[in-house]
């Protein structure tokens, strides 16, 4: 059980992160949900985490895109045990057509929000003796697609850094690792298909279909309780010695 236990979750009001922060509570563990907006939402969320699970579960508004902002959440949680990296973005586009707004915005969710949190909460675990670095990097983190440079170099950094933190922490008991997730049916997979039908001139179906499994052997997407169960065995005593590798939960694409 993760009773006592403080996980703070990045971009975590919808998908594999709010999927996270459930499966967190499940297991006994106070959970902080975060995003960049402030509505009654977004803390009704918190407050029906904390009703069904019976743990402490508050709502920070932090822009994951600001440095500050991400070291200001990690502080205003004033506990962080488990550091689940998660908040991410996506856009599809060939390189030489890839906006300069979005390749900025992208390597900054989705890898430098991981240095600024990990950077804050390292010192919290080391007080605390105990801590958990959860990168939720994804199937891009190892392999490739084409239209996703920046996510691509995002994820690869991710996975990267994941390597770094655990040597730095090697002699502590702290961990850090990497999910990487293949295709879970979230808002930002939904998100990509008209661009991804535009791209490849095809329908809904067949991106689904050619695009999106095609590559995930299984032809299942994977589901964000999963991955809120992937989570949770990496803070199990059983995990104490995996660090500094990835997990990939990504019916078997890594493996083609
Ligand atoms: P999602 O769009 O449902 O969730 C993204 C979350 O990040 C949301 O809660 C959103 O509010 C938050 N977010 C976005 N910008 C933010 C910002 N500036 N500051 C704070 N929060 C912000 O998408 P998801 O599919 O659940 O993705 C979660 C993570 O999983 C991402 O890092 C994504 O790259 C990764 N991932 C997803 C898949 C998939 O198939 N869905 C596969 C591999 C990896």
């Amino acid at each position: 059980t993760l009773q006592g236990k403080t996980a703070v979750i990045t971009g975590s009001n919808s998908g594999i992160g709010l999927g996270i922060a459930i499966e967190m509570a499940k297991a006994g563990a106070d959970v902080v949900i975060n995003s960049f907006t402030d509505r009654e939402d977004d803390h009704a969320l918190a407050a029906q985490i904390a009703a069904d699970h019976g743990v402490n579960a508050r709502y920070i508004q932090a822009d994951m895109s600001k440095g500050d902002q991400c070291r200001a959440l990690i502080e205003q949680a004033g506990a962080c045990d488990i550091l689940i990296n998660n908040a991410g973005i996506q856009h599809v586009a060939a390189i030489d057509e890839f906006p300069q707004d979005k390749w900025d915005a992208i390597i900054a969710i989705n890898m430098s929000s991981a240095y600024h949190t990990t950077a804050a909460a390292l010192p919290m675990m080391r007080a605390a003796g105990w801590g958990r670095v959860i990168n939720i990097a994804s199937a891009h983190g190892l392999t490739a697609s084409p239209y996703k440079s920046a996510y691509v170099a995002a994820k690869h950094g991710v996975v990267g850094m994941t390597k770094v933190v655990a040597l730095e922490t090697a002699r502590e008991p702290i961990t850090a690792n990497a999910i990487c997730p293949g295709y879970v049916l979230t808002p930002l997979v939904e998100a990509q298909i008209p661009d991804t039908m535009k791209e490849y001139n095809m329908s809904r179906e067949e991106v689904v279909e050619n695009v999106l499994l095609t590559r995930q052997p299984s032809k299942e997407f994977a589901t964000v309780e999963q991955m809120g169960g992937t989570a949770v065995f990496l803070c199990s005593d059983a995990a104490a010695q995996i660090t500094g590798t990835t997990i990939s939960v990504d019916g078997g694409w890594t493996a083609l």
